[in-house]
């Protein structure tokens, strides 16, 4: 029997990519997800692409009573992907509470359910935002965390440090949190792809919709940095490549191989690009103009940042395999399918 998932945020960006793997995994889905920064269409298009539609439950999992109803009904989860979350930086400053709320509480009752109804393993998404500004790069798992810039990066460090002291606590709960660095990029049939509500706030988005004509022009936040062109750098990762990280991190924990009962891998693809070599990039590999203008540095951005992927490739055995070019191609196409543009 093939074993069930339970994909929290499944519809969302960095989950829809990773369901699509999973089902062309054999895995058997079942999505959790509220809607609140996704769409249920999603859903056709990962039938669409795998030619078999996940379970989906519409609720928000920092409600209590429905995570413990969900459980009930749902016998057979063998494993949890955990990415249902708010992700908003700026936001975060602003609402504070509902970030903590959100993103702490639905992983508490998660947590809680697997330990009832003897669940033994999750995968977390997490993020280099741990990291701060680091003091030496690349940065390795090793390299010690820093106090979080915004809310919604400290609700990644305390995730984790709930994942750490529960899973210690707890034998027969086994988590790995993955260590994003900068995600991007779509599904090569362009059936999915990230789609932001509102302007915005990520690189690679505001490049493809100011190349569709959506917006007047990219802002470069900040052209002195103590970087080779001035521009800030960061290790931007195959959306594709991944979601595949999720999987390799499932059979992992379904096949007892972790070296402990919580450990954590940096995602990435061990190169750094800067925002000025990564919009020259996007218009020379797919042809089209993106107006741009340097102007101030945006608060709370660190300069530099970029992955030293040892661990994952040796203990996962995971290596991105997509170019930066064919992954900012993979952006557009993407972006001319949701906009109509031939
Ligand atoms: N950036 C930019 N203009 C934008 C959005 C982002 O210059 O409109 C820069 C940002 O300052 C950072 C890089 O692009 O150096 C990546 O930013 P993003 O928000 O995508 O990810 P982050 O690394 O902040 O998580």
């Amino acid at each position: 029997m093939s074993k069930q998932i339970l994909v929290t945020g499944g519809t969302g960006y960095i989950g829809s990519h990773t369901v699509v793997e999973l089902q062309n995994e054999g895995f058997d889905v079942v999505i959790v997800d509220d809607l609140s920064n996704s769409n249920i269409d999603v859903l056709d298009a990962i039938e669409k692409i795998t030619g078999k539609r996940p379970a989906f439950e519409k609720f928000n999992l920092a409600d209590r009573e429905k995570t413990n109803v969900f459980f009930e009904q749902y016998k057979n989860i063998d494993a949890v992907i955990h990415f249902a979350a708010y992700k908003a930086v700026g936001e975060s400053v602003q609402k504070p509470l509902e970030y903590y709320r959100n993103n702490l509480v639905s992983l508490m009752n998660l947590l809680e359910n697997m330990k009832k109804h003897r669940v033994s393993n999750l995968v977390f998404s997490s993020s280099c935002t741990v990291y701060g500004q680091p003091d030496q790069l690349p940065v390795t798992e090793s390299t010690p965390r820093k106090p979080a810039e915004s809310p919604y990066g400290n609700t990644k460090a305390v995730s984790e440090d709930i994942m750490r002291d529960f899973s210690h606590a707890n034998e027969g709960i086994n988590c790995i949190a993955l260590r994003y660095f900068n995600p991007i990029g779509a599904h090569p049939s362009a059936l999915i792809g990230e789609f932001p509500v509102g302007v915005p706030n990520n690189l690679v988005p505001f490049i493809t919709q100011t190349a569709a004509g959506l917006r007047d022009e990219l802002k470069i936040f900040g052209a002195d940095y103590d970087t080779p062109d001035g521009t800030a750098i960061r290790d931007y990762i195959n959306v594709v490549d991944l979601a595949k990280a999720h999987v390799v991190s499932i059979n992992r924990l379904l096949e007892n191989k972790q070296q402990s009962s919580y450990e954590f891998f940096n995602v990435g693809t061990g190169n750094g690009y800067s925002v000025m070599q990564l919009v020259k990039t996007f218009i020379k590999v797919n042809g089209v103009d993106v107006k741009y203008q340097i102007t101030d540095r945006r608060a709370g951005d660190i300069e530099k940042i970029w992955a030293d992927t040892t661990l994952a490739n040796e203990e996962l055995g995971w290596e991105a395999e997509k170019t930066l070019e064919e992954t900012l191609e993979s952006a557009w196409a993407w972006e001319k399918k949701v906009r109509n543009i031939k």
